[in-house]
């Protein structure tokens, strides 16, 4: 514990945002983080409790609580109040591989399990984590780490979100050599192709890849696993597979759509968008450019739809909420987030519509015109997009391997291993569509579990 007193003395200090109508001009980051003083100051907040909450990780009665990957909090934040770095960012890296993407879009259970969060205002954990991890990479004090020997072993890991990224990154330290499998042009999974830019630059992304290749990772991309020939062969040549392709399968619409263009699956849409802006391609999936839009289901993925539509120059964008306004008020108000702080400033007018849903399709020539809601309204729509939520894995790829699944891939209880021999499964492909942090604990989980298969035992801590 850093300043006994720094709870009594400091308050908590919220990173700052550009404002909602300078940001929606670009893609960039829209958080300003503390400076090193300020922070400092948060670091000395933390109290140190004897049961630290923060980084207990449980669910209780449904609901997460506390940090999943047992980040341990109280000492870093600790270390950045005494001002010292190298030992700060050691202590994170024990438990976390990737602090640089928590430290962004982590909604931090660990904040809500805060206890000074019980009397005032929890300490900032996320903003210091991040600074712990940037600072490092700004200061050139994050090193390659290639393990000292190799095993022997192979391991091949299919799908690079954040799952994947973690299961290969343990396993590489611990000297297997491990090869990324990734269906796409680019490794990253959702950090790359779902979380905007403006929440989670994809430089960032690029930047742990290259170091992760630097440390002896092997990334083949546009490789897609779920062809059988290929699932073949990786299970001849490798020692160990760990699946870690998501919960993609996106949950119907419900509505007659046949024949009609103009409408979307959210991820898609994001995709395009990262695609588009990022990446320089022409993807068949339209932009918001000029349109009315309207944008089905709440949550992440349709509030980064209602901002990712802003920043395309949409001419309207509406969000209808299938459940009434009151199940989401706190303390009898109505949370925002970024998005509905931006369609706010840039339309005028919060973009949600609450107990309501799309009834009903009109087009013209097959071409979408309007949604007609299920109280009447007739809006006019040039593009629908549908952020309804997901249904579960891809089926494809679990049969190409031949493992048994439901909606999720099924693995006994406590354990990553499937029903086949040397196939294990991790990430939102296990767990179901989740958070990122989730996703990392899954990967170091599972790389636990792969290297007792391969050694016998392992010196891998289990997340989970
Ligand atoms: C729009 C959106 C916004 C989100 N925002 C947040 C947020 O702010 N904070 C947060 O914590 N969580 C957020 N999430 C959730 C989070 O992104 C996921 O829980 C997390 O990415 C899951 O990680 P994963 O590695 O299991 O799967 P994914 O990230 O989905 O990665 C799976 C990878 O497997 C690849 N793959 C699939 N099939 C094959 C195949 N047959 N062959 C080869 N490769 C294959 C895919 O291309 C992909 O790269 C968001 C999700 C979405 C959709
Ligand atoms: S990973 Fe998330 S829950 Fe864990 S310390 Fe960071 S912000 Fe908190």
């Amino acid at each position: 514990m850093g300043k006994i007193t720094g709870f009594l003395d400091d308050a908590r200090e919220e990173v700052s945002e550009r404002s909602p109508a300078e940001r929606v001009q670009d893609w960039e980051p829209f958080h300003i983080p503390l400076h090193e003083e300020q922070r400092r100051r948060q670091g000395g907040r933390c109290m140190n409790c004897g049961v630290p909450y923060c980084q207990s990780g449980i669910i209780w009665e449904g609901r997460g609580f506390g940090c999943p990957l047992h980040n341990l909090i109280p000492e870093w934040n600790d270390m950045i109040y005494m001002g010292n770095p190298s030992h700060a960012l050691s202590r994170l890296l024990k438990t976390n591989n990737f602090p640089e993407f928590t430290g962004r879009v982590c909604p931090a259970p660990c904040e809500s399990a805060c206890i000074c969060g019980m009397y005032g205002d929890a300490v900032t954990i996320r903003d210091n984590e991040l600074s712990v991890i940037e600072d490092a990479f700004a200061g050139k004090t994050i090193k390659r780490r290639r393990p000292p020997q190799w095993s022997g072993k192979k391991v091949a890991v299919i799908g690079s979100g954040p799952a994947g990224l973690a299961a290969a990154d343990q396993l590489n330290h611990r000297g297997h050599s491990v090869t990324v499998v990734e269906r796409e042009e680019r490794p990253g999974g959702l950090l790359t192709y779902g979380i905007p830019n403006m929440k989670l630059p994809k430089s960032v992304v690029q930047r742990r890849v290259e170091l992760m290749t630097d440390e002896g990772v092997t990334f083949v991309t546009g490789l897609d696993a779920s062809d059988p020939a290929v699932a073949k062969r990786l299970m001849k040549e490798y020692d160990a597979v760990v699946l870690c392709c998501g919960a993609e399968r996106p949950r119907p619409l419900g509505l007659e759509t046949d024949g009609i263009s103009g409408i979307c699956y959210g991820t898609e849409f994001l995709k395009a968008a990262v695609e588009r802006q990022q990446f320089g391609k022409s993807p068949e999936v339209p932009s918001a450019e000029g349109k009315n839009v309207v944008i089905i289901g709440t949550g992440d993925t349709a509030s980064d739809c209602v901002a990712s539509a802003l920043r395309q120059k949409c001419r309207s964008v509406i969000q209808l909420v299938r459940r009434p306004r009151e199940d989401y008020l706190k303390n009898g108000e109505l949370p925002s987030d970024y998005a509905h702080e931006e369609a706010l400033s840039v339309m005028g007018q919060d973009p949600r519509r609450f107990g309501v849903q799309a009834r009903e399709l009109s087009a013209e020539n097959g071409v979408l015109t309007a949604v007609t809601t299920t109280d009447g309204d007739v809006i006019p729509c040039d593009l629908l997009i549908a952020a309804t939520g997901f249904a579960g894995c891809a089926s494809a790829v679990c049969e190409a391997f031949g493992i048994a699944y439901d909606r999720t891939v099924r693995t006994a209880e406590g354990s990553f291993a499937t029903n086949v021999e040397k196939v294990f499964a991790a990430g939102d492909m296990r767990r179901g569509q989740s958070l990122v942090v989730w996703a990392i604990a899954e990967g170091r989980t599972a790389a636990a579990e792969v290297d007792e298969f391969l050694n016998g035992y392992t010196n891998i801590v289990r997340s989970l």
